[in-house]
This record gives structure tokens, C-alpha cells and sequence, in this order.
């Protein structure tokens, strides 16, 4: 199958699936405390979500990522992810999932026994106290026995970590050190200004560039051209042999091969991340419409790229939505 080609000749092979906007954290960059969720009417059924899925993969998607909200809190979801696990080789080559790790003690075998292969589980910092300030309800022990159960139930694990300013920044050398002893892979993100939060994005913005000077005056860097097909860049870190990547929206534009679409718990198509513009997929599949041209014209509206900014004066440009809405 063709995939489906936007207009700026650009491959879209890759579907991030919100299957539910709530979680069980409130993590202060990405939701505010009292956030209001959507009511269950606006929301898709599993199996909705199933036959939208399984229209991207007949449109030519080979991959797809499980997200949120928190993935593993909705329930029935490992129905859908085994659904889904199904069509691998079948069209899908890879099935993941980016999940806050509180549930993945109780899941970790049966997403293996799926297909899946390697999940990201967000975890910003290895303090206990940070941790329950940062997520606001979290805990750090519950987490990380998700993390191990993982790794032993055969899952590779990156670790997702947002680079805050003033709040683990201090801890990067730690994590690194951490990732290395335990097998991981870590992946440092800049906040991005999705949604309103509490404080300022300003004040916790920490560009990785900063970041990977200051990684250097300790750490070996090797470049390597490693990709999974996500936005993340990779430098091999030689002393533990694991590889470090930066999600870097802010200070390098990664748009210029983009792969990605997002689709989330409402059916809501968004072309991309840091833009308003999306198109609804609800309506025409609740009406046995066509999908396929529904698809096929959503993608024919990606645009070249997101314009966020964060300034340190002023308000910044940024969108609405929350992540947890579009799905990270
Ligand atoms: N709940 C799951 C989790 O935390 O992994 C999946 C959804 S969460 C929205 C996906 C990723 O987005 C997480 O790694 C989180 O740290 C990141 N994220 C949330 N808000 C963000 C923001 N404003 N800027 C950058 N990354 C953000
Ligand atoms: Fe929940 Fe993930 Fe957002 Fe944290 S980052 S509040 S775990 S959706």
C-alpha cells in the first residue's frame, strides 16, 4: 500500500492514538489540578477507535502509538491493544505506547503478548519528593516497579523525560547514570506550550541545547544516525553504551520530515501538533461514510510545521489543547 503523501511530499506513516484524555496524574507542565475532562457521550468506543485505526493502517500507516491522557487507566484498553496486536505483519510493523508507568506493573505481560516490543514510559525525575510535587498525585515506587516489570517482561524501555528549568535539571548526570545501570534508553523533551498550566512556561523552559553543553563536560556524545521514526535525535552515550535522544520542538523545528498524525479520544484529527487546525472523523464514521476520503483530505491539509515560541517577556505563541488532549 502507497502511504499517504501530504502536500509537502512527506510520507504519513505514523498514527499517535489518544484513547482517553483522563489520567491519573496531574503533572503541573501538562494539566492544571481541576481540569475538567470530556463527558463519555463525545468520547469514541474501543472499537471505534479500532475501525479508525484500522482505516489509517489500510491508508498506508505502519506504525502506531498508544497515548493519552494515560493510556493503561481506560478500561478495556488492553482489548484494543491486542486488536490491534493483531494486525502486525499485517500491514502494522509496530505497535508502542507512552504511558506514565502507574498501571504497567498489572500490564507489562499482556502487552508483550500483543506484539509490542518497546513502550516510553515518562519519568522526569529519581526523587521521591520531586516526583510527588511534579506529577501531584504520583508515586515514585509505583512507577518504577512498572518500569521493571517491563524490562522483565521483555518490554525495551525508553524513558521520557520533560527538561525543566529549576525543577531536575540538577538530575540529568543521575538519569543518565540510572538509564545505564538498568538498560534504558533516556529521551529529554523541551516543554512545549501546549494548554494552560499553573506558572509559567517561561520560567520552567530549558532549552537542550543547554543541556547537551552541559551533559558534554561529562559524557562521550557519539553521534549516530539511530532513528525510530519518532522526532527524537540520538547521540550514543559511550560510557554506558545506551543511547541519550532531545525532542528539541523549541530550539531546532523538527517538522521538516514529519511522519505523524493524531488522533484523538473524540475522533478528532489533528494534522499536527502545534496547530489548531484538525479534522473530524467521528461524524463520518458514526454515518458509514467514506473514511478513506475523509483521511485522505485531512492529510492534504498537514501544514509545513508548528510556530510555537516561548519568550521569556511576553505571552508566547503556543495552542489551547492540552497534551494530554492531542496525545504526546
Ligand atoms: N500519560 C502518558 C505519559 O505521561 O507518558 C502519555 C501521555 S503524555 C501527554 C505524553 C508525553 O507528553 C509525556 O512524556 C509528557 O511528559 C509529555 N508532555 C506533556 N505535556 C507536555 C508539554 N507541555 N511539553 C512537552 N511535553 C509534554
Ligand atoms: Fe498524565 Fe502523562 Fe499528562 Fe502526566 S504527562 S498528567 S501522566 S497525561
Amino acid at each position: 500500500m502507497n502511504p499517504l503523501i501530504d502536500p509537502f511530499d512527506r510520507p504519513i506513516t505514523y498514527l499517535r492514538v489518544s484513547v482517553t484524555d483522563r489520567c491519573d496524574l496531574r503533572c503541573v507542565y501538562c494539566m492544571s489540578e481541576d481540569m475538567s475532562f470530556l463527558p463519555k457521550s463525545e468520547i469514541l468506543t474501543l472499537e471505534e477507535i479500532d475501525q479508525l485505526c484500522s482505516a489509517f493502517i489500510e491508508a498506508g500507516v505502519t506504525r502506531l502509538r498508544i497515548t493519552g491522557g494515560e493510556p493503561l487507566v481506560r478500561r478495556g484498553v488492553m482489548n484494543l491493544i491486542g486488536a490491534l496486536g493483531a494486525r502486525l505483519g499485517q500491514g502494522l510493523d509496530e505497535l508502542t505506547l507512552t504511558t506514565n508507568g502507574t498501571q504497567l506493573a498489572r500490564h507489562a505481560d499482556a502487552l508483550v503478548r500483543a506484539g509490542m516490543r518497546r513502550i516510553n514510559v515518562s519519568l522526569d525525575t529519581l526523587e521521591p519528593d520531586r516526583f510527588a510535587r511534579l506529577t501531584r498525585w504520583g508515586r515514585l515506587d509505583q512507577v518504577l516497579a512498572g518500569i521493571f516489570a517491563a524490562r522483565q517482561a521483555g518490554l525495551a524501555v525508553r524513558i521520557n523525560a520533560v527538561a525543566l528549568r529549576h525543577e531536575n535539571e540538577d538530575e540529568f548526570d543521575a538519569m543518565l547514570e540510572w538509564c545505564g545501570r538498568h538498560g534504558f534508553d533516556l529521551c529529554l523533551i523541551e516543554t512545549m506550550p501546549l494548554g494552560e498550566v499553573t506558572g509559567s512556561r517561561a520560567d520552567s523552559y530549558l532549552p537542550l541545547s543547554l543541556v547537551r553543553a552541559r551533559l558534554r563536560r561529562r559524557w562521550t556524545l557519539d553521534e549516530t544516525d539511530y532513528r525510530t521514526g519518532g522526532p527524537a535525535r540520538y547521540v550514543t552515550v559511550r560510557e554506558t553504551g545506551r543511547r541519550l535522544g532531545f525532542i528539541t520542538p523549541m530550539t531546532h523545528n523538527f517538522c521538516e520530515d514529519c511522519n505523524r498524525v493524531r488522533l484523538t479520544v473524540t475522533g478528532t484529527l489533528y494534522m499536527c501538533l502545534g496547530q489548531e487546525d484538525a479534522a473530524d472523523l467521528r461524524a463520518p464514521l458514526r454515518r458509514g461514510d467514506d473514511i478513506q476520503a475523509a483521511i485522505a483530505e485531512a492529510i492534504s491539509r498537514k501544514p509545513k510545521g508548528h510556530d510555537f515560541a516561548i519568550e521569556r517577556r511576553g505571552a508566547g505563541r503556543g495552542v489551547s489543547r492540552h497534551m494530554s488532549v492531542t496525545g504526546g
